[in-house]
């Protein structure tokens, strides 16, 4: 694709995770793969003033090194570390939405409560232990609660989301949040049943070839 179309599609996204109340602020950051590069959202800037060319890019081979009218996002470590780990991940959505936020002030997973959390790559989406925000720490704790998933919570923090693409990590985000706010309001009703690894490994299987979960 070409880079200036990718540009506007990063600040497309960030205007509707804004929006649709997925993210609030300037929270929130979003990278995608670009050859041997990432393009990545600027720090602290509101989405709303974004233009293309103020996208920073990074090598992925850089260690923090950047180009660009404006420094990138505070939490370039992990969207370098995340794309060096993960060849099959093109795209990271970082936000602090509601509910995924809520549930990740109990520091503790969002179990198989509802088959959707099979989007996620498993039978649960790990909660990151907390680091201060921006810290080689969080990354290293993002990573980890990254392995075999598509999703983590980050401790008192928020959440990210992975994809194969930009309209994947954006579906997954928006997929997170939904999960997460049902598991809440069915915490606070009663005891949510939680599905057994069969029928979550029955679900994986079920989302191969589904709308944009490949
Ligand atoms: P940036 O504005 O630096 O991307 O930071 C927002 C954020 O969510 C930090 O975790
Ligand atoms: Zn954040």
């Amino acid at each position: 694709m070409d880079e200036t179309a990718l540009r506007q599609d990063i600040i497309d996204a960030c205007l509707s995770m804004n929006a649709s109340g997925l993210n609030q602020g300037t929270s929130g950051n979003i990278s995608v793969r670009y050859g041997d590069t990432v393009l990545i959202t600027p720090s602290g800037v509101p989405c709303e003033t974004l233009m293309p060319e103020m996208i920073a890019t990074m090598p992925l081979d850089g260690g923090g090194a950047w180009e660009g009218p404006c420094k990138p996002s505070s939490e370039w470590r992990f969207h370098l570390d995340i794309l060096n780990e993960r060849p099959d991940v093109h795209a990271i959505v970082h936000a602090h939405p509601n509910y995924c936020t809520a549930l990740s002030m109990l520091q503790k997973d969002i179990p198989a409560a509802h088959y959707m959390i099979a989007a996620f790559g498993g039978n649960s989406v790990r909660c990151a232990p907390f680091a201060i925000f921006g810290t080689a720490e969080l990354s290293a704790h993002a990573v980890e609660a990254l392995r075999d998933r598509t999703a983590c919570l980050l401790a008192n923090h928020g959440a990210i989301a992975l994809g194969t693409d930009l309209a994947q990590a954006m579906w997954r985000a928006v997929e997170l949040e939904a999960l997460a706010s049902q598991y809440a309001i069915a915490l606070q009703t009663g005891d949510p049943i939680i599905l057994s690894d069969e029928i979550i490994d029955q679900t994986l299987a079920k989302f191969s070839g589904y709308g944009l979960a490949d």
